[in-house]
């Protein structure tokens, strides 16, 4: 057994065809763990013996015959998907003790599958950030140079699929942290189309933004994760109904170059071109697309993300759940609880998020915003009337040394070319694209697939290209 080069799709075979078991299997990911997590620290809580229980009845079930695609595959959580009876925190001192009293629409279904849960992974904090940095329990080191990070804000889920320390993971993409880290870290990550994966247990960031994802090491393995994730929910009031669009089979992709000039760096844009060019070899059609006002993407998401999550983080008050510093009035528990149990940034975000909804500024940013996000939308409907894809690097640099972007605006702007598909609600994946050099390291780097709502077999498609020559 080749951790290193194992897919889920290859594990699947091996586990039918019993080369190995499903317990073997996730006993090589657990003494991964115990060998690497020290130094990289992918996971907040292995659950180690529930892992072995799980593969046990997996194997049960591979013997009955009653196979699914996930059955025995040892996969890892994202800290803000709730399992029942286990510790969830979004990495978050707030949260420290909580335990989900409930399954997540997404765990019902792994369930049912009987996949292998080896444990929940670290993240920024209430999943704001791009580095995995605000989390309230340490850093987590990218496995390709532990000096840098991993990306976020789904960094641990990264980490551990990259680092081979999990064959796949789920995270959550509000404003780029699936697509991000995975692109950091050399790995792929998809955000699907806004209602298709319920968001129902997901600890809300900003709702009308939020996506559960599949982070894996090829598109294939994605695509199996998300079948299995997938589906109309009634728990969510935003889940879409289950429809699969068929592929176009056209292949025309759209490149806004005059927004990637902005700001990529030069070698970054370098490796962009080339998976550009094989899929011009392979006979794809590139045109230059305009998307004008893609350029506001991330002013307006960094008014809409805020405001959703002032008002989603409400309910932190110290006597709903997790942290309660006592004091004499309630009024004193609610700041006391939320001062200590909140770090920096999820307090910078409350605060600019309640500004742009107060009374006398909701009309200047936040009902602006919302103006200017429906252009964004309409800005890629139009587009997708003449091409099947847009297409651009995940991000604009690759990883980044710890504390490189202590500056939160330097932070915000990691998530340039990432957050316009959480605004269109259209689905996006990262795929790697090769390496560039960083200090004498080769850093990897992601190329981003932006395909219409709802044509996640058209991603996919475009996704097999991309990565095989990349
Ligand atoms: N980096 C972005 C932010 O900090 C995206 C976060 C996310 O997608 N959860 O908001």
């Amino acid at each position: 057994m080749n951790l290193e080069s194992l897919t889920i799709a290859e594990a699947r075979r091996a586990l039918d065809s019993k080369e190995y078991s499903a317990l073997e299997l996730t006993n090589a990911y657990l003494d991964a763990i115990a060998k690497k997590d020290g130094d990289i620290h992918a996971y907040l809580e292995v659950w180690e013996k529930e892992a072995r229980t799980e593969a046990k009845a997996a194997d049960e079930a591979i013997a009955r015959n009653d196979i699914q695609p996930l059955t025995g595959i040892p996969l890892a959580m994202k800290d803000n998907i709730l399992i029942e009876g286990r510790t969830a925190s979004a990495a978050s001192k707030i949260l420290e003790n909580y335990r989900a009293s409930y399954d997540a629409t997404v765990t019902t279904k792994l369930k049912a599958q009987k996949v292998v849960f080896l444990g929940r992974t670290n993240m920024d904090e209430f999943a704001m950030g791009s580095s995995t940095e605000t989390s309230a329990y340490g850093v987590t080191k990218n496995p390709h140079d532990t000096r840098r990070v991993p990306g976020g804000s789904s960094g641990g889920s990264a980490a551990a699929v990259s680092g081979t320390m999990a064959l796949a993971a789920l995270g959550s993409d509000t404003g780029g942290s699936i697509r991000q880290p995975a692109s950091l870290t050399g790995i792929v990550g998809m955000k699907p189309t806004y209602g298709a994966v319920s968001r129902f247990g997901l600890m809300a960031l900003a709702s009308s933004l939020d996506q559960i994802g599949p982070l894996t090491k090829t598109v294939e393995d994605a695509r199996i994760v998300f079948e299995a994730i997938r589906g109309h929910d009634p728990k969510d009031s935003t889940s879409l109904p289950d429809v699969t669009a068929n592929d176009t089979k056209s292949r025309t992709l759209g490149v806004p170059w005059a927004f990637l000039a902005e700001g990529s760096e030069p070698d970054v844009l370098q490796r962009f071109e080339t998976t550009l060019q094989h899929l011009k070899d392979k006979g794809y059609k590139i045109r230059d697309v305009l998307l004008p006002n893609l350029a506001f993407s991330l002013a307006v998401y960094y008014i809409i993300q805020p405001a959703e999550a002032s008002t989603n983080l409400a309910r932190y008050d110290g006597i709903r759940y997790g942290l309660s510093v006592r004091a004499d009035s309630i009024g004193e528990v609610y700041s006391k609880t939320r001062a200590l149990g909140f770090g920096r940034e999820v307090r910078r975000r409350i605060l600019i998020g309640t500004f742009v909804l107060s009374s006398g500024y909701a009309d200047a940013y936040y009902r602006k915003a919302r103006a200017v996000r429906e252009l964004i939308r309409t800005d890629f409907e139009r587009e997708f009337e003449s091409v099947d894809a847009v297409v651009m690097p995940t991000t604009p640099s690759p990883a980044f040394t710890f504390g490189a972007k202590s500056d939160p605006l330097a932070m915000y702007a990691e998530d340039i070319f990432a957050t316009p598909a959480n605004l269109a609600g259209v689905p996006a994946i990262s795929v790697p694209s090769g390496t560039v050099m960083r200090d004498g390291v080769a850093l990897p780097v992601g190329f981003q697939i932006i395909a219409p709502h709802g044509r996640e077999e058209t991603l996919f498609a475009i996704g097999e290209d991309a990565e095989s020559k990349s």
